[in-house]
């Protein structure tokens, strides 16, 4: 039937014993893939709108897994979450992107994802910290980007965590702006340095005056509370410049940049080492 979807659509389009026994192959599989090198993160450039310049990158995970090839973070991130193994995920991920930036031109920064179950309990602290030291980055080049699913959790536990982080000077985004329900309430509820606007709005500003107003009300706001605004999934330099107009900080698309292996990295980072 649908060729190019079966991979992606995988777990719905099986039955579902297979899917049930698939999944659990896959959890075994993700446990040894932690311990065993098989995860590789990309960088996707982030562009400043004001000087056209890289200003940093977002590591994105992936799973070069041996008999299935490269699987999406859509496909093993909630697995990772239902199970617990984003733990050990979550510190290798950010181990790994540290230490990456720590070998870029300085001004450049590194922003990784988090999920809320990393942020529980009291353990993030010491993670960050060892990050940090392991890789001798400075705190101010880090970015950690949280969805507001984070802040959902009633949680002072996480709470702590991200205002731990802010002390040692190490930036917190706001991922996904807009997709849950009470988006604002959570501006109020911690200090963001960055809101990132969802995909979604920006992609429909192409054919819709009502998702220009709100990004735009979006960027105002944020402009308002002292808070950079980065537009994801820039496809098309229309809508790059359509975002310039109406003030956006910085962005971040295809258009400007795919993900890219840290080996088609050396030409990108030679540009951003400047004159
Ligand atoms: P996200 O944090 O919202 O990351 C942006 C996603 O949009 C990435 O997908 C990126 O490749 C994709 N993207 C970037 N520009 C464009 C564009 O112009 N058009 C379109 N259509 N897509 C674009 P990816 O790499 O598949 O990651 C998906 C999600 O998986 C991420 O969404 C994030 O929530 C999660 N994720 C990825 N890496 C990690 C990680 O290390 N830790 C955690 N906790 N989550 C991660
Ligand atoms: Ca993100
Ligand atoms: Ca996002
Ligand atoms: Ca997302």
């Amino acid at each position: 039937a649908k060729e190019d979807g079966r991979n992606t659509h995988r777990f719905f389009e099986t039955d579902m014993g297979t899917a049930v026994s698939e999944r659990r192959e896959l959890i075994t599989d993700l446990r040894h893939a932690i311990a065993n090198s098989e995860l590789e993160l990309y960088f996707q450039p982030q562009y400043s709108l004001e000087t056209n310049a890289v200003t940093g990158f977002e590591a994105l995970v992936r799973w070069n897994h041996p008999k299935r090839g490269m699987v999406p973070p859509m496909e093993f991130i909630p697995l990772a979450e239902d199970t617990g193994l984003i733990v050990p995920l979550g510190e290798w991920v950010l181990n790994e992107a540290c230490r990456r930036a720590a070998s870029w031109p300085e001004h450049l920064r590194i922003a990784v994802n988090l999920s809320p179950r990393q942020l529980r309990g009291h353990g993030f602290g010491p993670v960050l910290i060892g990050a940090l030291a392991r890789s001798e980055l400075r705190a101010d080049r880090l970015e950690l980007e949280v969805t507001e699913s984070v802040l959902l959790i009633e949680s002072d536990d996480i709470l702590d965590a991200l205002h731990q982080a802010k002390a040692l000077g190490v930036k917190v985004s706001m991922d996904d702006f807009g997709t849950g329900y009470s988006s604002l309430s959570y501006l109020r509820r911690f200090p963001f340095d960055k809101i990132k606007i969802d995909q979604s709005f920006v992609r429909s500003m192409a054919y819709s005056d009502e998702s220009v107003s709100i990004v735009k009300a979006v960027i105002d706001l944020a402009k308002n509370l002292d808070m950079t605004t980065t537009a994801e999934g820039v496809e098309t330099e229309l809508l790059l410049e359509m975002l310039k107009d109406i003030g956006c900080t910085d962005a971040q698309g295809y258009f400007l940049g795919h993900p890219m292996p840290v080996s088609q990295m050396d030409d990108l980072l030679f540009e951003c080492q400047g004159p």
